[in-house]
């Protein structure tokens, strides 16, 4: 297919989401792509982040997980204690498993994702990234194009608009003027220290969440290749909703952070005082847990401006399914995409288009309600009153959300 018959794609954002999807645009055939993103680099926020068997597939399909399996810690499970003094086991719940969906979990550091994403970027032609770019808004859309201006009030066009552009999307305002994030009163801080500190038990396996009636859940999960480093992470309540600002302020203000994380040390297992005796002021981070509301629509009425990831759909991290979920979208989209500009240049059917996202995007929505409502159901599993670890059959059957044919689920939306 010649450069000139492929529609131009410009993607707002390059995050994860915006990064891993002109590689799976690419690998659909569709390489006149530009990647727009405001800041002068790739925004690299939280630290590390768990990745899921069914990102893990669509990390390897656009070539990303060789690459990036030698840089992380790899695991299967998740592990909910008490703060007893035996440190009671209340729950488990599956992040990964080769044997049973192919691959393990992986924690890696976002910035090594965001490595190999660029990398792989660089060895294809056909996709170009913007940097202090900034989208502003929509100024016109038609069945052929679209048309926007930045805020620098340069102008541009493309077949396609994508919004990438996280959980405060500028895109979505297009969309969804009136939609604002909404605070779920809930604040996670994090922070990474030497895995030797916290003199843990030789047969304590993490990620391990220790709960605390009083002083919230304190998260321990092992890091980098060779587990040598630990997240450590308080997540509680927090009824203050501040803007960007004051969410910044409280990130600066390291000694706030390091009390919020020593709070209540001494009423968890010895090993919480261990892991919070030093902390390195550079390794802190701040997660005040934001959800987007649920929208009706995540195409515009035209068809040709699209949002996608945190934009769409920025959910609880109960499940740990942000990230993941992000992929899923991108993956899927561009295999929708590409399946349609196959056909179009056989059939030209214009409105087909249309039909085929709007598919997509109930799908994907439906996908996300599940993983809502598992999150639901992980929350009421772990309210106080748990003693012991649930029975066998109440384990969670989780090939719903690891073990998806993606490639079956995109013919099916187009077919
Ligand atoms: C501190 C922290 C820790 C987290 N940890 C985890 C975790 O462990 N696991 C997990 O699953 N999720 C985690 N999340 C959530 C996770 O970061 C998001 O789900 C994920 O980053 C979404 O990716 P995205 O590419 O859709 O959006 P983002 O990562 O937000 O990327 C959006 C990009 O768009 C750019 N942009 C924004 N506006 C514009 C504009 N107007 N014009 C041009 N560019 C623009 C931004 O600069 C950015 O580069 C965490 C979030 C935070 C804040």
């Amino acid at each position: 297919m010649s450069s000139a018959a492929l529609p131009k794609i410009a993607i707002v954002g390059a995050g994860l989401s915006g990064l891993a999807l002109a590689l799976a645009l690419h690998r659909n055939g569709l390489t006149n792509i530009t990647i727009y993103e405001s800041r002068p680099a790739t925004l690299d926020i939280g630290g590390a982040i768990m990745l899921s068997p069914n990102a893990l597939k669509i990390l390897d399909a656009i070539g990303a997980y060789s690459r990036l399996q030698p840089r992380s810690y790899a695991f299967d499970t998740l592990y909910f204690r008490k703060s007893d003094e035996a440190i009671t086991l209340v729950d488990t719940f599956e992040f990964g498993s080769a044997e049973k969906y192919g691959y393990p979990a992986l924690r890696v550091y976002r910035h090594e994702l965001i490595d190999v994403l660029h990398e792989l970027i660089r060895e294809k032609d056909g996709i170009s990234i913007e940097y202090g770019k900034k989208f502003s808004r929509v100024l016109s859309e038609t069945k052929e194009q679209v048309t926007w201006a930045f805020a620098d009030e340069s102008q541009a066009s493309a077949s396609f608009l994508i919004g990438a552009d996280g959980i405060h999307s500028q895109v979505r305002k297009y969309l969804h003027p009136d939609i604002e994030p909404r605070f779920t009163k809930g604040i996670g801080v994090t922070a990474a220290v030497p895995t030797a500190q916290l003199q843990l038990p030789s047969d304590f396996d993490t990620p391990v969440t220790l709960m605390n009636s009083k002083y919230g859940a304190f998260v321990i999960a092992k890091q980098l290749r060779d587990g040598s480093e630990v997240l450590i992470g308080k997540q509680r309540r927090f009824t203050e909703d501040l803007n960007k600002e004051g969410w910044a302020d409280m990130l600066r203000n390291k000694q706030w952070c390091i009390d919020f994380l020593r709070e209540g040390a001494s009423e968890f297992p010895p090993l919480v005082a261990n892991a919070v005796s030093n902390i390195p002021e550079n390794k802190i981070n701040l997660w005040p847990f934001y959800v987007v509301p649920k929208l009706d629509s995540w195409v515009s009425a035209v068809g040709k401006v699209v949002i996608l990831g945190d934009a769409a759909h920025a959910i609880p991290p109960t499940a740990g399914q942000g990230v993941n979920q992000a992929f899923e979208d991108i993956y899927t989209f561009a295999g929708v995409m590409g399946a349609l500009q196959r056909r179009s240049a056989a059939q030209d059917d214009a409105d087909r288009s249309s039909i085929v996202l709007k598919r997509w995007q109930t799908g994907r929505q439906q996908r996300v309600d599940k993983i809502l409502e598992l999150n639901a159901m992980i929350d009421k599993r772990r309210l106080p009153g748990q003693d012991s670890i649930t029975n066998e059959k109440d384990e969670f059957q989780l090939g719903w959300l690891y073990n998806l044919d993606f490639e079956q689920t995109i013919a099916d939306w187009v077919a």
